[in-house]
């Protein structure tokens, strides 16, 4: 995990392929805040990269949710639709707080409402 500066919010996430290997990842802040890439993006692309894209769950915490389960992004939330269409099925998404008392679990379609989709490219 990269921060842009002391202090700053820790995002973790990790994802459960259908074989049961789990992925985890933090993100990596740029200073511009442009390319960031999100942990939950990270994790999907480890997964990914290992030859394991068949993911069925991504959980999701940060250091700053204290009172309310972390939450993806938008950004992420149509990361993670993209990468269901290419797999052909939901993932659980799995959002806890950092010392995970609160837990809220959702699929994509919840989280991400009349989402925006085209075409996916299968490899
Ligand atoms: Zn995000």
């Amino acid at each position: 995990m990269f921060l842009t500066k002391p202090g700053g919010t820790q995002y973790g996430a990790a994802v459960l392929a259908a074989g049961g290997e789990i992925f985890s990842a933090g993100q990596y802040s740029s200073f511009n805040h442009i390319t960031n890439i999100h942990a939950e993006m990270a994790a999907i692309v480890m997964a990914t990269m290992s030859g394991k894209p068949d993911i069925v769950a991504l959980a999701v915490v940060s250091s700053s949710a204290v009172d309310q389960p972390e939450r993806p992004c938008g950004i992420c939330r149509q990361f993670i639709l993209e990468h269901c269409q290419r797999i052909g099925h939901d993932i659980l998404v799995c959002m806890g707080n950092r010392d995970t008392t609160t837990r809220e679990f959702a699929g994509i379609a919840e989280l991400l409402p009349a989402a925006w989709t085209a075409t996916p490219y299968r490899a």
